[in-house]
């Protein structure tokens, strides 16, 4: 497979250029050439698939003879190892719950499958890659512990310095080996732009690319579980809609991907916190990226996401387009608590605060569309925001042993103030 870039001012490139590039060198997004309905026997019969097979039907397009096919079901196994429940909240709505995996974000996904490609393309290389990501709180333990020991790999991990939950700090700060942490005094939009300077910077020596969503092998394995959750309610032959909690949008965007796969849903909803660039977009016409802004779903203050620019393609730029199959909604923190207590008290089912607002998105739009099965997406286990569901609950959390590991261990991080220290830092300069 090609992948061009959306500003079509670099060359085309094969599947593993675009995954070392992570961002073409004209500073835009990487874009399959070309995208293929898969069987009607597949989906006719996609109970009877396991969920690995299901992956490799969905992803073989996108790598073609690039990894062999032996080699690539060795990395789907290790990517989708874990189970993705459908879990019913009420008649119409579920919780898809992507938290079973080794850091408990849907973000273990694409983070292990990247990794896994890498270590694949560089197998025989003798010079050290350098992974570069800018995390918003999951990001960074997800590619940490994907990268974890993988050989001729290191990762520098950047991350806003107290814009992240104690836990994911732990994730992304305890690990060592390969690991190394980055602490900016500054939000995640900071981050992300410095990480998008790093990659245009001729002066810094070290060969290096991303591991945040806009690199395809993180973004196109994501659309495995919706597959994967198809497989599991299709029989009930309800209209299926996704409501997809949303901060960078990568998430979504391998949502709707899938339907130009031929996976038949019928709607898709980005929820959004306070941050909501996209959904007055689509209520008024203008994009206007913002400054991000703080909320209590720290992984979605995101105010200029990078992938909205692929979802606009998918739609050939056409917002009237766009707008029959997506609707794009915000909510407040106070919304979202709200939420997190009515799915308990109603449900006893514990929400984290980002599926409480994919929730809210899947809420507002049953009223309009009763019939419909909405499932939102559960995106991290909620223990990982203990603290504002300890205050908003009265709910008792069990610390599952995933993260139990990372809270016993030491946190180390490199604080940083500027773009040049990190320059510094990536040019093995010492820091003062
Ligand atoms: C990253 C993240 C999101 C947002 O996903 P995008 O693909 O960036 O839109 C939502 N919830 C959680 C818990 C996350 O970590």
């Amino acid at each position: 497979m090609r992948y061009y870039s959306l500003k079509r001012k670099s060359p085309d490139v094969s599947f593993q250029e675009a995954v070392l590039n992570g961002l073409a060198p004209d500073r835009s997004l990487y874009f399959p050439e070309s995208i293929s309905f898969l069987s009607k026997k597949f989906f006719e019969n996609i109970d009877q698939y396991s969920n690995e097979e299901i992956a490799y039907h969905v992803i073989k397009q996108f790598i073609g003879d690039e990894i062999p096919k032996d080699v690539l079901y060795d990395i789907i196994k290790n990517t989708v190892n874990f189970d993705f429940p459908i879990i019913p909240i009420n008649d119409s709505i579920c919780a898809l719950e992507l938290f079973h995996g080794p850091t408990m974000s849907f973000k273990d996904v694409g983070a292990v499958f990247m990794a896994s490609c890498l270590g694949y393309f560089n197998r025989n290389k003798n010079n050290k890659l350098t992974v570069l990501v800018a995390t918003s709180g999951d990001t960074g333990g997800a590619v940490a512990h994907g990268f974890l020991g993988i050989k001729g790999i290191e990762v520098v991990i950047l991350y806003p310095s107290g814009k992240v939950s104690d836990i994911q700090e732990r994730q992304l700060t305890t690990l060592g080996q390969n690991i190394t942490a980055i602490e900016l005094d500054g939000y995640f939009d900071d981050c992300q732009e410095m990480v998008k300077k790093a990659f245009l910077d001729n002066q810094i020596k070290r060969k290096f690319t991303s591991a945040n969503s806009i690199n395809i092998a993180r973004w196109l394995p994501q659309m495995f579980y919706y597959f994967i959750a198809y497989k599991q309610v299709y029989k009930q032959q309800r209209d299926i809609v996704f409501s997809v909690p949303s901060g960078n949008f990568g998430n979504i965007c391998a949502a709707i991907m899938t339907k130009k796969l031929g996976l038949p849903i019928k709607h898709f909803i980005a929820s959004t916190n306070i941050n909501d660039t996209v959904p007055n977009y689509l209520a008024n016409g203008v994009y206007n990226p913002k400054p991000s802004k703080v909320t209590i779903s720290n992984a979605m203050d995101v105010g200029k996401p990078s992938n909205f620019i692929r979802i606009q393609q998918l739609f050939n730029n056409e917002l009237s387009s766009l707008k029959k199959l997506f609707s794009a909604y915000s909510f407040t923190d106070k919304e979202t608590k709200n939420a997190m207590q009515q799915i308990y008290n109603n449900s006893k089912y514990l929400a984290d605060p980002h599926g409480a607002v994919g929730y809210l998105g899947a809420k507002l739009f049953q009223k309009e569309h009763p019939k419909s099965l909405c499932i939102f997406l559960e995106t991290a286990h909620p223990v990982k925001f203990m603290d504002i569901v300890k205050e908003t609950l009265s709910a008792r959390m069990v610390i599952p042993k995933q993260i139990k590991s990372s809270l016993e261990k030491e946190k180390k991080s490199i604080k940083i103030k500027t773009y040049e220290d990190l320059k510094r830092f990536l040019n093995f300069e010492k820091l003062s």
